[in-house]
This record gives C-alpha cells, sequence and structure tokens, in this order.
C-alpha cells in the first residue's frame, strides 16, 4: 500500500493525508494551525507561541553581565549625584530596561524580569552606600527606584 489512511488525532471522523511538523500526529483542516516552520496541531502551534520568546541561558548571562555594567556604572552615579537622582533613576529604567533587553536579543520572560530588577536594586543599593544614604533624598531616591524598577521590568515583558 502507498498511502496509508490517516485520521485526526482530536476528530477519528476525519480523513486526513496532514501530519503536525512537530509531533507527527496526524491532524484535520479543523485542528492544523499554519506556523513559520509549518503545519502545526494546535498544542504543538500554541507551546511554540508560548515558548518563543522565553531567552536561552547564554542569553540571560549575557543580559546579566551587561546589567552587572549598568549597576557600576548609573549605581556609582547615581551615588555620587544624589541630587540628580530624578534622572539618574529614569536613565536606569528606560536605558537599563532597553540595554538589557538588546543583550537578551530582545527576548522576554521572568528570567530577564529577575535580572531586570537586580539590576535596579543592585543600582539603588551601590548608590545608597556611595551617598551615605542619599544624602538625606532616601525617600525620594526609594521613590525613583520603585518607578526605575517598574520601566525596566516592563520592558522584559
Ligand atoms: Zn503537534
Ligand atoms: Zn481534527
Amino acid at each position: 500500500m502507498m498511502t496509508e489512511e490517516l485520521r485526526c488525532a482530536k476528530h477519528p471522523n476525519e480523513e486526513t493525508n496532514l501530519r503536525c511538523s512537530r509531533c507527527e500526529r496526524p491532524i484535520c483542516v479543523r485542528c492544523m494551525v499554519y506556523t513559520s516552520v509549518g503545519v502545526r496541531c494546535r498544542e504543538c502551534a500554541t507551546e511554540r507561541r508560548s515558548g518563543i520568546n522565553a531567552p536561552a541561558a547564554g542569553q540571560v548571562l549575557k543580559a546579566a553581565g551587561v546589567a552587572l555594567g549598568v549597576v557600576l556604572g548609573l549605581g556609582a552615579l547615581w551615588g555620587l549625584f544624589p541630587g540628580y537622582g530624578f534622572w539618574v533613576a529614569l536613565l536606569l529604567g528606560f536605558a537599563g530596561g532597553e540595554l538589557v533587553s538588546l543583550a537578551a536579543d530582545r527576548r522576554r520572560g521572568p528570567e530577564l524580569q529577575a535580572v531586570a530588577a537586580t539590576m535596579v536594586i543592585g543600582a539603588f543599593a551601590l548608590a545608597f552606600i556611595l551617598s551615605a544614604g542619599f544624602d538625606g533624598r532616601l525617600i525620594f531616591s526609594t521613590l525613583m527606584a520603585g518607578v526605575a524598577l517598574w520601566l525596566a521590568v516592563v520592558r522584559q515583558r
């Protein structure tokens, strides 16, 4: 026999000659989903979509390296010039978040959110030490750190 008769894994009454390009399950026209990597069943198509932006370990590591540089650079800047905390915090949130995102090739996910959050907290801690408690601007600086944290983390979502 040249052709085997396939039936959809979900709909046993549907004859088909299609298979999911990932799990090889027979799928009918009702079940198939077109993706950039071929026709897939619904399960594999969703799996692909949710996993497509997840960073690889190397990308997380690279982002962490960049984040460390930002901590040292902007954390020191913030600590030396606590009076400019508003601007440094914005820079930390926007530019820092952007750099982490770039370092991870625009991937997204909880790992990168954690990297971004650690970056802001690290810079805040370094600035706190260098400026001996932000030179009397502790409450404002903490508020700005919160803003920076949100800005940097939201970028990785
Ligand atoms: Zn499949
Ligand atoms: Zn089907």
